[in-house]
């Protein structure tokens, strides 16, 4: 659980820390550049060397195709459409940006219960530090 996002989001929030919200899902999608050996380009190691997924090539000669780039590049927490209502998208930043290109799907991680697995663990670490807390001087 150590590497969800959420898991440790909710742990900072716990422990008084602040927690930055995630706009993207994996660097496929900040511009992140694999070359493969027949000379093409692509954004993802899981999806290199599949057509689908090639972005444009490095040799002979340099060449990017923009609106394949973009395909990925517009897949974060603000511009994914199948993501842009859901209220887990500042944790789970989208689907994988390979099956949603790829295959055009968009799989929802179990991030529900994720957080609600969290929310139990970090439970007792909250309340520690709120019964800790000096009170509050202005309550009357
Ligand atoms: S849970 Fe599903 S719909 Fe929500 S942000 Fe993640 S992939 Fe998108």
């Amino acid at each position: 659980m150590k590497n969800f996002r959420g898991y440790n989001q909710v742990g900072e929030l716990c422990r008084g820390g602040r927690v930055a919200p995630v706009f993207w899902r994996c660097e496929a999608v900040l511009g992140q550049l694999v070359f493969d050996p027949s000379g093409d380009l692509f954004t993802c190691f899981e999806a290199a060397g599949q057509d689908k997924a090639k972005i444009g090539r490095y040799f002979p000669e340099v060449e990017i195709d923009a609106a394949r780039l973009q395909q990925w590049t517009s897949l974060n927490s603000f511009e994914s459409p199948s993501c842009s209502a859901c209220r887990f998208r500042f944790t789970c930043a989208s689907g994988c940006p390979w099956h949603i290109v790829g295959q055009g799907v968009t799989e929802c991680l179990p991030i529900e219960e994720e957080l609600d697995l969290a929310w139990n663990h970090f439970a007792p670490v909250l309340m520690r530090r709120l019964a800790d807390q000096p009170s509050n001087p202005r309550a009357p």
